[in-house]
This record gives structure tokens, sequence and C-alpha cells, in this order.
């Protein structure tokens, strides 16, 4: 009997060959120098930042050489999969605007190298397993969990490696009358990769991103196919997939680092070219707690997960910026010089990509989405702002939404200037900075932040006698603050702060103590975009209602 026996036995109904699949899905046809990147995620977990910054990395290295960059849902670990991380994953890549050229979701295929979900593509596998088995590069191997658990145990003691290879593969002996029998009795198997690696030798690898990597040989025999439900290991399915749609270069976690030499036994063994590889680094973070650089941790940190940028309202552009600006170390350089281009114009190398970790830091994405958040005009702002709420915060969803021209013109204040104001870093941080701007979030228990010790009489005095007799809501800024000026001086408050600091016991207080008395009264804060626009937005109104509310509060 040969190796071709053994093969038919496993897989009877499979048909196919190796050659078939290569001419169902040809060399695509794309412009020379083209890259075809895959984002592979599994769905055993919600999507991260870690996948993000491949799945950008992917996006540019693909739309920057005219190339494809496709999704594959590489689900084959179904014990650990999570409901719902499959739709997460679109998700994000539709709410960031990196959606793949190929892709297979909700039951539709776009593109000619499906099927993309790797739980569809059985036959496949199968075929080239069928294939391994015939020329004697895998074999069914029948260790049971104790066996293995023995070998383990074992080779823990002893300090060997861990794995089955050498004398620890006893299925490799059986010849292939005995494999049929077992198999013909019903004794559960894996298929398992036949290595004709040699650990004492070394093979040689360029990595894109860490350079030349030298590896000691595959030796281990590992599952390609797995007992129970028949589907493919990561690492057999990755080779098959990656050859029939023709990836360039493979992007991915640095954890896949060490199987570098089993993958590349793995593409030996069929003769398939090898991909290129760009290894991302790790992602790192200073620990509140100790100050220390550790790992960032999905368990421990929400930023980890991609949740977090969308609940607290960070824009779009702005994560983008912030992971690249950790994926290359020349990203923001070429932002500053290119601050209105888009992202994937920027020219990705993956050598200025830090081999030894990526420190991600969230003052650093706040001080990017400040910025953009700052050149944004009012009226995007506001309407960024109200899709954010209406998905996050119901309560602030209703009340700007009743209030869409206020809130437009209180966006407004500082903005369309040289240097615009830098108040707000996501769109979760504007309520709680603006909510005195509106009647109805006005609750009990007002505290008002006055800098100082204020005499109430006094303050009250100041805002009756401002608006009856002084306020005019036609008044431009100037003729606002010479009114101001006007009534500050009548009521002994230097308007010259030079002369208020050399004589300051002449005065009740300086002009910046008397607007800071009505900026408390009307909005409790003691900082806030210029007084003079709140007042145009409140109107006497509003701002005799105020004065009512500190008379009754204060
Ligand atoms: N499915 C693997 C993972 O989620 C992907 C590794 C790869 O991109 O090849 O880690």
């Amino acid at each position: 009997m040969t190796n071709k026996d053994l093969a038919e036995v496993i897989f009877p109904d499979i048909t196919t060959t190796i050659e078939d699949y290569e001419k169902m899905y040809p060399p695509r046809n794309l412009p020379e120098g083209a890259k075809v990147t895959r984002f592979a995620p599994s769905p055993t977990g919600f999507m991260h930042i870690g996948n993000m910054m491949s799945a950008l990395i992917d996006y540019v290295v693909a739309h920057s050489s005219n190339g494809i960059f496709y999704l594959r849902n590489e689900d084959t670990d179904q014990m650990r999969s999570v409901e719902g991380s499959v739709e997460f994953i679109h998700h994000v890549l539709e709410h960031y605007d990196i959606m793949p050229d190929e892709y297979e979701y909700d039951n539709k295929i776009i593109g000619k190298y499906g099927p993309y979900i790797q739980s569809e593509r059985m036959p496949i596998y199968h075929t080239f397993i069928k294939h391994l088995i015939e020329i004697g590069r895998a074999y069914p191997c029948f260790l049971t969990k104790e066996e293995l658990d023995e070998i383990r145990e074992y080779q823990q003691k002893s300090k060997k490696r861990i794995g089955i290879y050498g004398r620890y593969a006893k299925s490799r002996n059986l010849t292939i009358e005995e494999a049929i029998a077992k198999i013909k009795n019903g004794e559960p198997y894996v298929i398992r990769f036949k290595s004709e690696g040699d650990f004492s030798k070394k093979i040689a690898f360029e990595d894109l991103t860490q350079g030349k990597l030298e590896f000691p040989e595959n030796d281990l025999d590992v599952p390609i196919m797995k007992s129970e439900n028949k589907l493919p290991t990561y690492h057999f399915a990755h080779v098959v997939d990656d050859h029939l749609m023709h990836t360039t270069h493979v992007v991915r976690g640095s954890e896949w680092v060490s199987s570098i030499p089993l993958h590349y036994e793995l593409f030996q063994a069929f003769g398939f070219k090898m991909p290129k590889y760009i290894h991302t680094s790790l992602i790192l973070k200073k620990d509140e707690e100790t100050g220390n650089i550790r790992k960032i941790s999905k368990r421990k940190d929400p930023e980890a997960l991609m949740f977090y940028y969308e609940e607290k309202g960070y824009p779009q552009i702005a994560v983008i910026d912030a992971v690249l600006t950790i994926a290359n170390s020349n990203f923001e350089v070429w932002r500053e010089q290119n601050p209105d281009k888009p992202f994937y114009e920027f020219p990705f190398s993956p050598k200025k990509m830090s081999a030894s970790g990526a420190l991600f830091d969230l003052d650093k994405l706040d001080n990017i989405s400040k910025n953009y958040i700052s050149k944004m005009s009012a009226q995007d702002l506001y309407h960024e702002y109200l899709s954010w709420a209406k998905k996050y915060e119901e309560n602030v969803y209703n009340i700007i939404s009743n209030h869409e021209s206020d809130t437009i013109n209180f966006l407004n204040i500082e903005r369309l200037v040289k240097k615009p104001r830098k108040d707000y870093e996501n769109y979760s941080s504007i309520f709680p900075k603006s909510w005195y701007m509106y009647d109805e979030a006005w609750k009990d228990n007002i505290t008002y932040n006055f800098p100082q010790d204020v005499v109430k009489e006094e303050v009250i005095n100041i805002m009756n006698t401002y608006l009856n007799s002084y306020y005019d809501p036609k008044d431009n800024q100037d003729e606002w603050f010479n009114k101001i000026k006007d009534l500050a001086s009548s009521m002994d408050y230097a308007t010259d702060m030079k002369e208020y600091k050399q004589n300051s016991k002449n005065y009740q207080g300086s002009i910046a103590d008397f607007t800071g008395y009505m900026r408390v009264v009307l909005t409790t804060q003691s900082m806030t975009p210029n007084l003079y626009d709140i007042m145009q937005i409140l109107g006497k109104d509003r701002m005799l209602k105020r004065l009512e509310i500190f008379k009754e509060n204060y």
C-alpha cells in the first residue's frame, strides 16, 4: 500500500487537485509593483489596537502601490470564537473608512478569490492536505490526549524542547496498513505535518521589519488538521490561502515571528513562493501605577480595544494618525509637512517600524485629536458631536439637538482664527465643558467657581446694573467691552492692569475680576471661551434668569 491509498482512505470525497485550484485562482492582473495585503483576524476576541495597526498598514501598503487589500476571516478556532467579533471588525473598518477591496460579509462575497471565510474553504484545505499525505509530508497521528500530556510533562521535567518531533512523533513509525486499520477502527486522529527539518541547522530569513533573522530549522510535526471537525490549523490554512489569494505582503503581529521556521517549511513542502512578512511592533504603554513600560493589555487597559475610541468620540483621522505615529517613526514629520493629505499616501516603510515595541500614549492621541477638532468647522463638529451623542449619550443628544444654532454658535467661538481654541480632545469632552449654555442642564447643587471670595451683593449689583442699564445685544465686541470698562470704573474697578498692579489698594478689584464675576454668574466657570460671544448667545432674558439662580443658590 502507498501513501496514495492512505490519502484516499482519509479523503475519499476529495477529487480536486492543487492545480485545479490554481487554475480557479490565477495570478492577479495588477500593475508592476502592486502589493496584495490581507487583514486576517481570528474572531476570538474584539478588534484591538494591534489589529488596527495591522489593518492600517495593510491598507497603506496596498493603496500606495495600486494593489489590493482584502479581509480574511480566520475562524478555524471555533472553540474560542466570540459572538459579535466578526460584526465588530466590519463595523470598525467601516467606521474608519478602511474597507478592504475584497471581503465576504452578510452572505455577500466581493472579490474573485473567495470564499474569504476559512470555515467555508474546507474542500480547498482538504485537497492540499491530501496532497501532502500523498507525497509523504503529512500523516495521521493517533496520540491520545493522555499520551500528549505525558510527553509534555516528561519534556518539561527533563528540560527538553516541547512538542512532537523525533522519537515523540510515534505515529510516524506506523506502517500505512497499521494507520489505515486504526482509521477504519474509528480511532480519532489529527493530521500532522511531517517535518524534514533538522534543529541543529539554521535557516536565514529576511523580515521586512526586523531585517535578517536566523532560526533553527523547524523539526516539529505540528497538527495541520484537527480531529473533531477536520478544520485546518492557522499555520496550515494561512499558507494555502496566502498562496491562492496571491498575497504579496503579510502584515501580522510579532507574536508570529517564532512560527517563521514552521511556515517556511510548509511553503517549501508545497514548493510555493513565500510572501514577504512585515511583523508589527508590540504595542506598549506606561503603566499608570508603576510607571513601568509594559505590553498593552486587553484585560487591563480599556484603550486596548477599539470600542474605547468610538465611545469617547475621537475623530477617526486622529486615531488613525495616532496609530501610524507609533507604527512608523517618520509619520509625524510627514504629517507636519502634509497636513491635508490622506493618510494612505504616507510612504510606509517597514524598516522604520520599531522592532522592540511601540509606545502608545493617550496624551499624544489627545493632542493629535485636539488639533483636528480645532480645525473642523463648527457645523461639521456639531454634526459629528450629534451623531456621537445619539449613540452614546441620549441626554446630551436631546439637549444639543434641541439647540442646534446655540450649539453651533458656541462651538464657533474662537474657531475660525489663526490660532483656534483647542478645548476638545473628543466629542465626549464637549458637553462637560459647555453644559452651562443649556438652561435644562442647570441642576441643583450649583457650585460657583469664583477664583477668590466675593461679596454676593456686590456681584448682584454689578450684574443688575450691567444688564439693565448697559447691555445692548447690538453692540459689537469693542462697544461691549467699552461699556463694561465704563461700568467697572464707575464702580471703582481698575480698567488698566498695570495701574491696578501698582495701586491695587485704591480699587475694589481689576477689570479682570469684574468680568470674572460676570462669567461665573453666567456659567459657574472661571474659564470659558470668549465671554462676549457667550453673552450674545444667551441674550438678556436668559442672563437675567441666571442672575436669579445665582441669588437663590450662592
Ligand atoms: N488569524 C491570525 C490572528 O488573528 C492572523 C495572523 C496573520 O495575520 O497571519 O492572529
